[in-house]
């Protein structure tokens, strides 16, 4: 199909949510690649938002869901399913919840999160304690309970009322945290660096305050690790750069390495709040996904990509400070691993992202100042190189 046909029923058809998309689609990815309709070849430094963890068409990935597609896709949550026992014991493996629920997307995962901050404290502590603090700028996801707990006005006002049980509060401001806890509050719920809003990673001090309030309250901690989970940051979870455990936190994103995927992870104690009936779904961890799933886990280690992401991720963000110190456009750079904002001091984000596009970079922007650099886990210091080229020749026209 060429491109000006696609886009045309897109027009026509597509809900207008998305407006003017980037005017490119793609036909075939491998590795760190994509090339569009028109031949033309890409390198990816976005991964579909943090997404193709592992790379485009990556073998391993692409045999599990073959061998899978070839078995069965899909059968009911009424039986058991062994590629989801699995996955779901891969994951307690590697990080510090003993149970997991599987949920499609990430909204979809943190909706399963709240509904279980709220049954266990419900039941331990009584119906009074359900309230939710959160951050501004925060992003929990589209559906209404996740924009509720979404702190941003803009993807709230066009729909309330809103799930009520939500409050907001200043990321990295302590005093407006302890001030904002009352006898209803049940959890408090951070992404441990901001992803939506411009990758903003929590201070330490904070976060240990935050486990401090938490302790003396008897406050849940949920940590929404959808962006930051599966060695993004470089650790298999953002929360082991912090040394504090979550009782719940969540993953997507990564997770299936392009197949649709959500978790939900938790401790014994929490976990056991929810009893059958409780909580379902009908997709939600079938045998495709998890097979998904478990190839990813299997690629991380055998090629080391959770190294892989700190090593590299170090690199770059050295290199992009010497350009700093070069360049009186950039006013930040930062980032945890492969998760990376590059501030500007003026608004030529938008522009930025777009003449990388044009030559063949994939980056994303944020707001008007701010770009994200998020590629798959397999970038090579190589790869990272032909970046920092292309921008600096490019940031060099604004100065
Ligand atoms: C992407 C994202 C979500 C929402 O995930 P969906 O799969 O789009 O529903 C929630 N929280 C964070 C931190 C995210 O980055």
């Amino acid at each position: 199909m060429k491109l000006n046909e696609v886009i045309e029923l897109d027009k026509k058809h597509y809900m207008n949510v998305f407006g003017d998309r980037l005017p490119v689609c793609f036909e075939y990815g491998k590795g760190m690649k994509l090339w569009d309709t028109n031949g033309k070849e890409y390198y990816d430094f976005f991964s579909g938002i943090a997404v193709n963890s592992v790379g485009h068409s990556h073998e391993v990935l692409n045999k599990a869901l073959k061998e899978q597609i070839d078995k069965y896709i899909h059968c009911s949550n009424l039986f058991y399913i062994d590629k989801q026992a699995l996955l779901a014991s891969k994951i307690v493996e590697k990080s510090c919840a003993d149970r997991v629920f599987f949920a499609n997307s990430g909204a979809e995962a943190n909706e399963g999160a709240i509904k279980l901050a709220r049954i266990y404290s419900k039941k331990n502590f009584g119906p009074e304690k359900f309230e939710i603090i959160t951050l501004t700028n925060s992003f929990h996801g589209r559906t209404l309970t996740t924009v509720s707990a979404t702190g941003q006005a803009k993807y709230q006002e066009p729909f309330t009322p809103l799930t009520p049980g939500f409050k907001h509060v200043e990321i990295n401001n302590i005093d407006e945290l302890e001030k904002a806890i009352t006898s209803n509050t049940c959890a408090i719920m951070l992404e441990l660096v901001q992803g939506e809003s411009g990758v903003h990673p929590l201070s330490q001090d904070y976060l240990n305050f935050v486990k401090k309030l938490a302790n003396k309250n008897q406050l849940l901690l949920i940590f929404d690790e959808i962006q930051t989970g599966m060695g993004r940051t470089g650790k298999y979870f953002a929360y082991e750069h912090y040394g504090i455990e979550p009782d719940i936190f969540t993953l997507a994103k990564g997770l299936g390495g392009g197949f649709p995927i959500g978790a939900v992870c938790a401790k014994e104690s929490i976990a056991n709040a929810f009893k059958p009936g409780d909580h379902g779904s009908t997709f939600g961890g079938n045998p495709l996904a998890c097979a998904a799933g478990l190839a990813i886990f299997e690629i991380l280690e055998n090629e080391n990509l959770v190294y892989n992401a700190n090593e590299i991720g170090n690199h770059f963000l050295e290199k992009l400070s010497l350009l700093q110190s070069k360049l009186g456009v950039i006013k930040d750079c930062r980032g945890l691993g492969l998760l990376i904002g590059i501030e500007f001091n003026s608004a030529i984000a938008i522009d930025v992202r777009n003449k990388c596009l044009e030559k063949g970079f994939i980056i994303g922007s944020i707001g008007t100042n701010t770009l994200r650099i998020a590629p798959p886990l397999i970038v090579s210091q190589k790869d990272f190189d032909s970046l920092l080229l292309v921008l600096y020749r490019l940031l060099a026209q604004y100065e």
